[in-house]
């Protein structure tokens, strides 16, 4: 096959059935999930202005890197926007706008795009899907929101996601804890990677989320943030670890874990699928970022939540060898007098919630036979000049035997629901 023109642009894809019947599979499953928690759907713009994302802190990559830049025509109000890379930042923002009551929950879904080096794993637009709790400092929130991911992957049926669970405490913890990560990093300089001796002048934290090979051995021995939790932290994030263990859900305690940006506070997790490549094997992750919302002009308001990344998701389930289930078309209909019972036969099956799918273009019987089998429907209804002129259909089940049976067409859309639930059974 010759390349066409256009190719989907670097770090793109299309996604196509079957594998868009997987992507739906999981968007569901996640909508019911959070649904059950009593958070609300949130659908928000897919570009706002660069300051959004700025408040997100300068030493995230996501902020001085990876943003895909736009800029408005209006010469009166040339605002610099940009598309979104991720979501906390403009909920938070929709949060400073409106003022919902709290605690205010919300999930969402849709397209990210950051500006990255494609990899399997690793696009430029991705599919997220996550959940926020604002206005709540309580650590139940924080137990209530893991839960909500944890759910959620144990419904794909992914049985090695584990959870890695990490406290950055708060802001007194945070100055003690890097004055002795920069004391320690500065004993270590000359061994870390360039970009690694740059970031630590912006953010020593953000030094342990390197995955670059050289940094590795000085990150394992640096001091952990753990032991620098005061009091109102330590409490925090000891209730946390309770209320996980009371709800039954597995955790490893992971003290280098500090997570891609700036803002977050206290209670910091992710979500690992390790049958996946390191470098890409985050398929969520999360915490308490409780001074993000007074950044963007907000009042005071604590926060927490989550995102994960779907198409990592998918790449898990793969790899885990779990499907799943796709909705195949349950009935196709095979019409070799012209078509025209097609269309009739297939509106009023679709109008009594059957799933139902047909050929075009008058082809062979053999032809629309063979486009049945392939459809995966369980039966096929064939109508030829016999059935046509004694007002009959032939009924054919593509699953079984192959067994066919001749009906009244009158009698279909009171029989076909029937048979169709005792065939799946
Ligand atoms: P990573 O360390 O892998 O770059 P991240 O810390 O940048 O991840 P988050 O900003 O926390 O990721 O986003 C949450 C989830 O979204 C990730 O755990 C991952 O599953 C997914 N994700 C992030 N970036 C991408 C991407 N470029 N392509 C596909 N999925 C992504
Ligand atoms: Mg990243």
């Amino acid at each position: 096959m010759s390349k066409s023109q256009y190719q989907a642009p670097k770090g793109t894809r299309d996604i196509m059935a079957p594998e868009t019947n997987r992507v739906s599979a999981l968007l569901r499953l996640f909508e019911e999930t959070l649904n059950s928690g009593g958070y609300n759907q949130i659908i928000s713009p897919i570009f706002e202005d660069i300051g959004v994302f700025q408040r997100l802190g300068h030493s995230s990559e996501i902020v001085t890197k990876e943003m895909f830049d736009l800029f408005d025509k209006d010469p009166k109000n040339p605002q610099h926007l940009v598309l979104r890379p991720e979501l906390t930042a403009s909920i938070c923002r929709a949060f400073a706008q409106h003022r919902p009551v709290t605690p205010w929950k919300v999930w969402y879904e849709g397209p990210q795009f950051r500006y990255e080096k494609p990899q399997a794993g690793r696009y430029r637009q991705f599919l997220q899907v996550g959940a926020e709790l604002l206005g709540s400092p309580d650590p139940h929130a924080d137990v209530e929101i893991i839960s909500m991911a944890s759910r959620f992957f144990q419904k794909t049926g992914l049985a090695n996601t584990k959870l890695l669970l990490n406290s950055l405490g708060d802001t007194e913890t945070r100055g003690n804890y890097n004055d002795a990560l920069t004391n320690y990093l500065n004993l270590n300089q000359v061994n870390l990677s360039e970009q690694s001796q740059e970031t630590m002048l912006k953010n020593p934290l953000r030094v342990l989320d390197s995955k670059r090979e050289k940094d590795q051995e000085i990150i394992q021995n640096a001091p952990f943030i753990t032991d620098f939790l005061n009091d109102d932290s330590n409490k925090h994030f000891q209730i946390v670890q309770e209320g996980l263990s009371l709800l039954g859900i597995d955790y490893d305690l992971a003290p280098r874990l500090v997570r891609g940006l700036d803002y977050y506070t206290k209670t910091t997790f992710e979500f690992v699928a390790p049958n996946l490549d390191t470098a890409q094997n985050a398929v969520g992750g999360g915490g308490r970022y409780d001074g993000l919302v007074e950044a963007l002009g907000g009042p005071p308001t604590e926060g927490i939540g989550f995102a994960i990344g779907i198409d990592r998701t998918l790449l898990a389930c793969e790899a885990e060898n779990v499907s799943q289930s796709v909705d195949n078309i349950e009935i196709f209909i095979v019409d070799t007098t012209g078509g025209g019972e097609a269309l009739v036969l297939s509106d009023e099956l679709r109008q009594i919630g059957l799933s139902v799918d047909r050929s075009f273009d008058q082809r062979s019987m053999k032809a629309q036979m063979k486009a049945a089998d392939r459809s995966g429907a369980q039966l096929a209804i064939i109508i030829g000049t016999d059935e046509l002129n004694e007002n009959q259909v032939t009924l054919r089940d593509l699953r079984g035997d192959g067994i066919q049976t001749v009906l009244d067409r009158q009698s279909l859309a009171k029989i076909l629901p029937e048979m169709l639930q005792e065939t799946t059974k």
